[in-house]
């Protein structure tokens, strides 16, 4: 990879980090607290589809998580979504991020919808 592509992508970080607020939602890895990375800046609003950080990127409006996965984790194959283990929308910790198939991901939203009630 060349220098110039490496500083590219590190600065996208940079600029995603300067947005993020680093807060324990009382998530835990490995027994371990681990803190989100709570995104302050724009989102996709309310209702379906929302709660997600976006931000522009190329000219083009991104999901925040998409570009933390994609940036530490490498390409996003076509059928499959990036799940939060948090269950934080805003939050774009890598290590709270999972690459799951749709139908999981659907599955997981149901089961916790079924806890919240
Ligand atoms: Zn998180």
């Amino acid at each position: 990879m060349s220098t110039l592509a490496t500083d590219r992508r590190v600065s996208i970080i940079e600029r995603i980090m300067e947005r993020v607020l680093v807060v324990d939602r009382g998530f835990q890895m490995d027994g371990m607290p681990s803190p989100c990375h709570i995104w302050t800046g724009p989102t996709s609003g309310e209702g379906k589809g929302g709660g997600y950080g976006r931000m522009s990127l190329n000219a083009q409006t991104v999901a925040v998580h998409l570009v933390v996965y994609t940036h530490y984790f490498g390409y996003i194959p076509g059928k499959k979504q990036v799940d939060h283990l948090c269950n934080n929308r805003l939050c774009c910790n890598p290590v709270h991020l999972e690459l799951v198939s749709h139908i999981k991901n659907q599955r997981r939203r149901a089961s916790r919808a079924k806890e919240k009630a």
